[in-house]
């Protein structure tokens, strides 16, 4: 058996490969599907989905989309560090204590508290961009539909404040005509009216997530805040007809062991697998602590030479094996696509999602954390 390394500059053999010109067609994809004058904010949050905020901010900077939402403080200071200047907004409150940080590095927060409001305008001593956000139904974060006006009228004697944008965000804008979407959206019509009606300049309106943005055109506005179809994922089903996704995330390894057992010996932790007959194990050094769900064991395949091989074995924390059946053709070294494709095969997200019992939001959010990230097509 060939043991020699091939030449391959990497510290481990399993990476993610990360295609910027991906990420670049999807925004034009977005693109085409609202009005002109309609903003991106690009969503940063988890370090990009898992794909590395920074470098996904680059890129989205470089096709024109030029405002950016993250979870925390501390993902909008990462981006701060590396030098990015554009604006970031806070998707929700955060605590009290970390005003004077995101007032040292501008970050925008959403304001949902009269206490906040208060802080917020105390600790700056200057003026202060916040967003409103709006609960019209998904009941997580956000002021009451009917309190939005008052609460302004409240806030307007905080002078270092200044209203820069109104936001409410969607439970179910994965469905089609669903009634409880076309329901919140009428309330932050609603909502937006009634603000209007004081006189109070609403700024930037913003309600649309990534399913909004393909299936409700209504609930566009001003701005639209995309996160997994940044990514080349879909949503939901129901938008796969309506745009034309690239997925930006692959994930590759090389054969780093190779064993050819006795039949029916066991494999792996609890022997879950018994060798196949004229087979060849192979072993990858990913596992768990990479993203691949331990329930995936025994379920998911990896291709090798454009054919689907399967997954054998309980997944370990950073390794796991797979089986060669119909021939012997492992080789120590052989490339493996766990996501992606090769030659004319692909294993989807969706695919390992659906397996994992979850959805492609949290398994690329998994991948992203341990692996190298190789960013290609730049
Ligand atoms: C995460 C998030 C988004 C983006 O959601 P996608 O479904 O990934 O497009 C938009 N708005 C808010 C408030 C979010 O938390």
């Amino acid at each position: 058996m060939n043991t020699q390394e091939p030449d391959l500059h990497i510290p481990r053999w399993a990476w993610i490969e990360i295609d910027i010109s991906a990420l670049q067609h999807n925004i034009r994809q977005i693109k085409k599907l609202i009005q002109p004058k309609c903003r991106i904010m690009a969503i940063l949050k988890s370090n990009g989905y898992g794909h590395g905020a920074y470098q996904i901010a680059k890129a989205a900077l470089s096709v024109g989309v030029n405002f950016f939402g993250v979870a925390t403080v501390e993902e909008g200071l990462d981006l701060r560090q590396k030098g990015i200047t554009n604006p970031i907004l806070l998707l929700s409150q955060p605590p009290f204590s970390s005003i004077p940080l995101l007032l040292e590095n501008n970050l925008t927060p959403t304001i949902i508290t009269l206490d906040f409001a208060k802080e917020l305008n105390l600790l700056s001593k200057e003026e202060v961009k916040y967003h409103l956000k709006i609960e019209t139904g998904m009941n997580r974060i956000g002021l009451h539909y009917h309190e939005a006006v008052n609460f302004l009228k409240t806030i307007s004697n905080l002078s270092n404040l200044k209203l820069e944008g109104i936001f409410t965000h969607f439970a179910t804008a994965d469905i089609p005509h669903n009634k409880e979407t076309e329901l919140q959206i009428e309330r932050f019509n609603q909502a937006i009216n009634s603000i209007r009606l004081e006189g109070i300049d609403p700024g930037i309106i913003h309600s649309a997530n990534s399913a909004a943005t393909i299936l409700y055109p209504q609930s566009h506005f001003d701005m639209v805040r995309v996160g997994i179809i940044l990514y080349g994922l879909h949503p939901s089903v129901s938008t796969k007809n309506k745009i034309t996704l690239r997925p930006v995330m692959s994930v590759k390894a090389k054969i780093a062991f190779l064993k050819e057992p006795q039949s029916f010996e066991g494999v792996g932790y609890g022997f879950t697998h018994k060798v196949s007959p004229n087979s060849q194990i192979g072993t990858l050094s990913v596992g768990y602590a990479d993203g691949f769900h331990r329930i995936l064991s025994n379920k998911f395949e990896v291709l090798h030479k454009g054919r689907r091989v399967k997954q054998i074995g309980n997944i370990c924390m950073d390794m796991m094996m797979i089986e060669r059946t119909n021939g012997k053709l492992f080789s120590f070294g052989d490339d493996i696509v766990l996501v992606g494709k090769q030659n004319e095969e692909e294993i989807t997200l969706d695919e390992l999602a659906k397996l994992a019992g979850t959805i492609n939001h949290e398994l690329v959010c998994s991948l992203g954390l341990r692996l190298e990230k190789l960013y290609v097509n730049l």
